[in-house]
């Protein structure tokens, strides 16, 4: 097993380091050529359309896209959750390049400017206990999901903050700006 790691912008070295952690050599995907040896792919939190405009760039949407959720298993952080989704609300004007292949609307920026971040224990189930610290960065809302998802957090409001589609993942938050390794492993065995 080979895990990568989108290294175009945002909190790369924060996921290289918890997979380091673990005991996984990651690899860093800027051009199509690293992604002959990964059979996983993180895209880590930081502007998803900042990301989304480097992976059109690079060459690097259509292969993701060919192979997200087959061979390849991918999971979006925040940013990365916004580029996995099918529909973006909110999207930058204009428009903004994703990979949209996970049955999901994500509203980017959904909590405002008074919370644009907040952290907050979270109930995962498939994780057990204790709850995960959720660290909420002008972090995107799942709004609604497709019959294929699973969804595997929520806010006490309801909010949906991690969701599973086979082998997609994504979270809104950011699991590796915290000591908890668990999303990082439960991730690796997709
Ligand atoms: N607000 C960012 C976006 O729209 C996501 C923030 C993050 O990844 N922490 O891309």
């Amino acid at each position: 097993m080979t895990v990568g790691v989108l290294a175009l912008q945002g909190d790369v070295r924060e996921h290289l380091e918890v997979l380091k952690r673990i005991g996984v050599a990651p690899v860093e995907v800027r051009l199509p050529q690293h992604l002959a040896a990964i059979d996983r792919l993180i895209i880590p939190g930081g502007e998803s359309t900042t990301i989304g405009r480097l992976l059109y760039r690079y060459q690097l949407l259509e292969p993701i896209r060919a192979r997200a959720g087959r061979d390849l298993a991918v999971w979006g952080t925040c940013a990365g959750a916004i580029l996995l989704a099918a529909e973006v609300l909110d999207a930058k004007q204009g428009g903004q390049p994703t990979i949209g292949i996970m049955e999901m609307t994500v509203r980017r920026n959904a909590y405002g400017s008074q919370l644009e971040s907040f952290e907050t224990p979270l109930v995962v189930p498939v994780l057990g206990t204790p709850p995960l610290p959720g660290v909420f960065i002008r972090a995107p809302l799942i709004e609604a999901v497709g019959r294929e998802v699973e969804v595997l957090a929520r806010l006490p409001d309801g909010a949906i903050v991690a969701a599973r589609q086979g082998r997609l993942l994504a979270t809104t938050f950011h699991p590796e700006l915290t000591d908890d390794d668990r999303m990082h492993r439960y991730f690796l065995e997709l």
